[in-house]
């Protein structure tokens, strides 16, 4: 089985290889790896290769983790999220990635206002179509759209989903296409220092198309951890 550095290093390889596809610059691309799957000791072999951020999708894991690693790494909370764990996650957050209901906004900022912290907000949107997953679909996102914007304590950031499981990658790209044009038409009505910067898609299989697609941020679990 190759180490983690290894998986890391053909990670960033492919990374680059994307980015000279779509003619970008790699340094845009954030590589998040998630956690999720692996102890401790996994979590510990990434630190020592640098990184200081990582996705858990659970609340409960990602809150455990934070309170065995050092205060410098930071968490990203990439699953479904329920309001009722707002306040004790958010000691431990740089980003949410999973912002699904108008209602967990609407405790996301109130709790933000109370705490001080201002964690990066994404929403999560549903483009795939499948019932099963979270997210606003386009449409609601366009009725939610004032509702969020108007949320006091909330500094959306950008725009995460997910793509339907395939067996051809090629499958996942209008998927991401479509979050990219969403993202930049919700930008041609804000301001500037409002405008949606992030894409968070792509994951072990699929991140490649995310890239040359758009992406900003990359949720990789599997891919380094086999
Ligand atoms: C688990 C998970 C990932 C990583 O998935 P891999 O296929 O293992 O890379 C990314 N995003 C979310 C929301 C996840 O739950």
């Amino acid at each position: 089985m190759p180490s983690i550095a290894e998986n890391v290093s053909l990670v960033r390889e492919a990374m680059v290889r994307a980015c000279d596809r779509a003619n970008r610059d790699p340094q845009t691309v954030r590589l998040l790896p998630v956690t999720k799957y692996v102890e401790h000791a996994q979590i510990q072999a990434l630190i020592d290769l640098g990184f200081k951020e990582f996705g858990e999708s659970r609340p409960q894991q990602l809150i455990a983790r934070a309170q065995h690693f050092s205060t410098q790494i930071r968490w990203h909370q990439i699953g479904h999220l329920q309001r009722n764990k707002v306040k004790q996650l958010l000691p431990y957050i740089s980003a949410i990635h999973s912002v699904d209901s108008i209602r967990l906004a609407e405790a996301l900022s109130e709790a933000l206002g109370k705490s001080g912290v201002l964690p990066e907000i994404l929403l999560e949107i549903n483009l795939s179509g499948e019932a099963s997953k979270d997210g606003f679909s386009p449409v609601e996102l366009t009725e939610a759209w004032p509702t969020l914007t108007a949320l006091p304590h909330l500094k959306i950031t950008g725009l995460m989903t997910m793509a339907a499981q395939s067996d051809d990658i090629e499958s996942a790209r209008p998927t991401f296409r479509n979050l990219r044009l969403l993202r930049d038409e919700l930008n041609t009505i804000l301001h500037d220092d409002r405008k949606l910067t992030q894409l968070s898609m792509g994951m072990s299989d699929d991140f490649p198309i995310a890239i040359e697609e758009g992406a900003t941020i990359i949720r990789i679990g599997s891919r380094l951890f086999s």
